[in-house]
């Protein structure tokens, strides 16, 4: 069963009415259907450079705490519901306890089968791809790979606040995705684990049987980026991957592209294996990933534009 309300209702004005409409120039007003607010690429961008100029935001570091209290000032400022979920990660020196926390933002009718949509926030503690091998051990400026999903997800909350949408909507703000070494999937996505390890258990934030859908916005920032349909999604959530780009064709979305694309670990995996239907819309082939260069100047407003829109879509038209 499911509470999403169809299809909004087509214009139902009498012919009368709407010729006198006509006169007064709001006719063509009509005919579209009521409008969805309307996503800001230039915005976005900013509140990346933001997020950037907090310094790097790993896990236990003053730059996470930050990024962490504008995610939270921004949804009460909104009027929004937040939920803080602490734990801890073995990621101090000689693996001691640093505390992490998801942020979750809820917008909405309470109840219902609800969309969610999640992005990390949390940046990577090493450069480790570097081309520069002196510059390795530097942190990440994360403007694409953490800065951009939560800057997509900071501008809708700041639309949701001027425009309530029709369903339920959850946006998961994940902590401690990217402290992991390679070739260690469990040290990365620690946020995500947590919180799907426990949907629905006494004092978790969520409920797993009332989503419709996740959708995990990774690297969605780079100058002509190309996202396709990763390989994780395609695999374990097929229908829900093929609806997603389906809105994102028929709004004429050029970054999406319905192909085939690599397998990422990456924090769909734990929702995906609790039975959440997610999708992950990452660029991973991005030169600048996990190095110094990751900084807001390889971002772009317009890929930035093309992401918001679907994301405003799926949540505006359920
Ligand atoms: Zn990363």
């Amino acid at each position: 069963m499911s509470s999403d309300p169809g299809p909004r209702p087509r214009c139902g004005l009498s012919l009368l009415a709407t010729a006198l409409l006509a006169l007064f120039g709001v006719a063509a007003a009509c005919a579209a259907p009521p409008a969805s607010p309307a996503f800001s690429g230039d915005r976005a961008l900013a509140l990346i450079r933001s997020q950037c100029e907090l310094g790097p935001r790993t896990p236990g570091s003053e730059g996470n705490r930050k990024v962490r209290e504008m995610v939270v000032a921004t949804a009460r400022r909104a009027g929004l519901r937040v939920v803080e979920q602490k734990f801890t990660v073995p990621l101090g020196p000689k693996g001691a306890p640093v505390e992490a926390c998801n942020v979750i933002v809820s917008a909405g009718p309470d109840g219902g089968r609800r969309l969610w949509l999640a992005a990390h926030f949390d940046t990577r503690p090493w450069a480790d791809q570097d081309p520069v091998v002196a510059r390795r051990r530097e942190p990440v400026l994360g403007a694409n790979d953490g800065g951009s999903g939560t800057a997509v997800l900071l501008h809708l909350v700041e639309l949701l606040a001027a425009a309530p949408p029709p369903q339920g909507i959850d946006l998961l703000f994940l902590d401690a995705e990217d402290s992991g070494q390679p070739h260690d999937a469990m040290g990365f996505c620690r946020g995500s684990r947590h919180l799907a390890e426990g949907l629905g258990a006494f004092g978790s934030p969520l409920d797993g049987t009332a989503c419709r859908g996740l959708v995990l916005l990774d690297m969605v920032g780079k100058a002509g980026a190309r996202i396709p349909q990763e390989g994780y999604s395609l695999a374990l959530a097929p229908e829900w991957t093929a609806a997603v780009f389906e809105r994102a064709a028929a709004l004429g979305l050029d970054v999406f592209e319905p192909v085939h694309g690599r397998q990422v670990y990456d924090d769909h995996v734990p929702f995906l294996q609790a039975g959440i239907p997610a999708v992950d819309l990452i660029d991973f082939d991005d030169p600048h990933w996990h190095t110094t260069a990751d900084r807001p100047e390889h971002c772009s407003a317009a890929t930035l534009a093309q992401v918001g829109r679907l994301v405003v879509d799926l949540a505006y038209r359920p």
